[in-house]
C-alpha cells in the first residue's frame, strides 16, 4: 500500500523553475550566482508559506550541488548531495529554528561550528527559520560573523518580521521581500496539480480555493488535499468547496455589502470583524463581496449570473438589496473592492488594512452620486417657475434648485 504524501510536500518545489510566484527573487538569484556576487548572507522575508525556507533549501542545495555550473545555477537532483536534501541526510547543512533557539549559546554554537570547513562540497550552509526570533545579544554574537564571515560558509536568513531585526544586521544581508502569489496564477497551479492528480476541478472551486489559501501556494495545496477528500474522489464543485470552507451561506457577506452601501462605516467594521472571527481570511471577504457585487450587477442588467458566484439560500437578501443601490454606485464600488486586492498584497497587516478599505468603501457610497446630483439640478422645479427676474440667470436657478434637493449642502 502507497503512503500518503499530502499535496503541499508531494508538490514543494525542488529547482529555481518549480518556485512559483517569485520570478524577480528568482531572477535575482540565479543571475546573481551567475555572475558569483550573491554574497555570504542572504534573508528572506515575507508572510507564511510564501516559500522563504524552500528558496533557501534550493539555494543551499545549488551551493552544494557537485554538478553546480555557473552558466546554469539550477541544482542538477541528481548528484549524492541533492539526494542528501532529497533523504534529509546533510550533514554540511544546519537548520535552526530561531523561535526556539533564541539564545546567545545558541548562536555561540553556529559561530564555532563555522570554523570547521565541509565534510564535502564548497559550502557549509546555515538557515535560520524565523531568525528575528533571537535575542538582542544573540544577535550581536552573529553580527561578527556576518562582516566577516569564512569563504566556505553561507547563511540563509528567514523571517516573518524583518522590522524585529536590527539595522545592523539588515545592513549586512541581501534582502529579498517575497510577495504573496498572485491568486490567478495559484489558481493555475491548483488546476494543474489536479490535471497530475487526476483530479476534475471547476475553475470556480480552484479559485476559491486560492482564495482562502490567500497567497499562499502551501496553504492553497493543504486546502486542496481537504477538498479532494472531502469530494470522495468525485469532481470538485465550487459547492464542496463552499462548504468545506463555511462559507455555503452568503447572508453575512450581503449584510455587509449593505452597510457599505448604507455608508454606515460603523456596523460596516463591526460586520466584517465577526466575519473575520469565523477564520475567513479579509482576502476572502473582497473575493465574497466582489462576487457579491458581480451578481448585483448582473440582476441589475438582466444579465444572467455565472454558476455559484453566491449560494442559492442568499439570493433573496440579495434581490432586496438590489433594489436599493444603483448601477454607478455598484461600479463605483467594483473598482475599489478590486483596487483593494492589490493593495493587500503589500501590507503585512491585511486585516486592519481591509478595515481602512472599508471605511473609504462605505463613506464613498455614503456619499450622493455625482449622475443623481447633476439629474436633480437640470430636473424642472414641479411648481410653476416664478418669474425670472432681469437680473437672475439661468445657472442661479440651477444652483437654486440644487439648494432645494441638497438643503445639507447649501450649509457648507
Ligand atoms: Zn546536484
Amino acid at each position: 500500500m502507497s503512503v500518503y504524501i499530502p499535496l503541499a510536500s508531494k508538490y514543494r518545489p525542488q529547482k529555481f523553475a518549480d518556485v512559483i510566484g517569485q520570478d524577480i527573487a528568482i531572477r535575482i538569484i540565479t543571475h546573481g550566482m551567475q555572475r558569483n556576487r550573491l554574497g555570504a548572507a542572504l534573508l528572506f522575508s515575507g508572510t507564511h508559506g510564501v516559500g522563504k525556507t524552500t528558496i533557501a533549501r534550493i539555494l543551499a542545495k545549488a551551493f552544494r550541488c557537485e554538478e553546480y555550473d555557473r552558466s546554469d545555477p539550477e541544482p542538477c537532483c541528481r548528484c549524492a548531495s541533492c539526494s542528501g536534501f532529497a533523504n534529509d541526510n546533510q550533514t554540511d547543512v544546519v537548520e535552526t529554528d530561531a523561535a526556539s533557539n533564541t539564545s546567545v549559546d545558541d548562536v555561540r554554537e553556529i559561530i564555532e561550528s563555522c570554523q570547521y570547513r565541509p565534510i564535502s562540497g564548497r559550502y557549509r550552509i546555515f538557515i535560520i527559520d524565523e531568525v528575528h526570533m533571537l535575542s538582542k545579544s544573540a544577535f550581536n554574537a552573529l553580527l561578527k560573523t556576518l562582516e566577516e564571515p569564512p569563504s566556505h560558509v553561507k547563511f540563509l536568513l528567514a523571517t516573518t518580521e524583518t522590522h524585529k531585526i536590527p539595522e545592523t544586521i539588515l545592513s549586512r544581508v541581501l534582502r529579498f521581500d517575497l510577495k504573496k502569489v498572485d491568486l490567478g496564477l495559484v489558481t493555475q497551479y491548483l488546476s494543474s496539480i489536479c490535471n497530475r492528480e487526476h483530479v476534475s476541478a471547476s475553475a470556480e472551486a480552484l479559485s476559491l480555493i486560492a482564495g482562502a489559501g490567500d497567497g499562499s501556494i502551501r496553504d492553497s495545496l493543504s486546502i486542496l488535499d481537504q477538498a479532494i477528500n472531502m469530494s470522495g474522489g468525485s469532481e470538485l464543485t465550487v459547492q464542496n468547496v463552499r462548504d468545506m470552507l463555511g462559507v455555503s451561506d452568503d447572508t453575512d457577506i450581503i449584510d455587509l455589502m449593505r452597510l457599505i452601501f448604507n455608508g454606515n462605516l460603523k456596523d460596516s467594521i463591526a460586520q466584517y470583524r465577526s466575519i473575520i472571527k469565523s477564520n475567513i481570511s479579509p482576502h476572502m471577504v473582497v473575493r465574497r463581496l466582489i462576487d457579491c457585487v458581480y451578481v448585483l450587477t448582473c440582476f441589475k442588467t438582466n444579465v444572467e449570473p455565472q454558476e455559484n458566484a453566491i449560494s442559492e439560500n442568499a439570493l433573496p437578501k440579495l434581490h432586496e438589496l438590489c433594489s436599493a443601490v444603483s448601477l454607478p454606485a455598484l461600479s463605483g464600488v467594483w473598482q475599489m473592492l478590486l483596487k483593494s486586492v492589490d493593495e493587500l498584497k503589500l501590507c503585512d497587516n491585511p486585516e486592519v488594512v481591509l478595515e481602512m478599505i472599508l471605511v473609504r468603501i462605505s463613506y464613498a457610497s455614503g456619499l450622493p452620486d455625482l449622475h443623481e446630483i447633476i439629474g436633480a439640478a437640470l430636473k424642472p422645479a414641479e411648481k410653476p417657475a416664478a418669474p425670472v427676474s432681469d437680473n437672475a440667470t439661468s445657472s442661479d436657478s440651477l444652483f437654486e434648485d440644487a439648494r432645494k434637493m441638497f438643503p445639507s449642502a447649501t450649509a457648507c
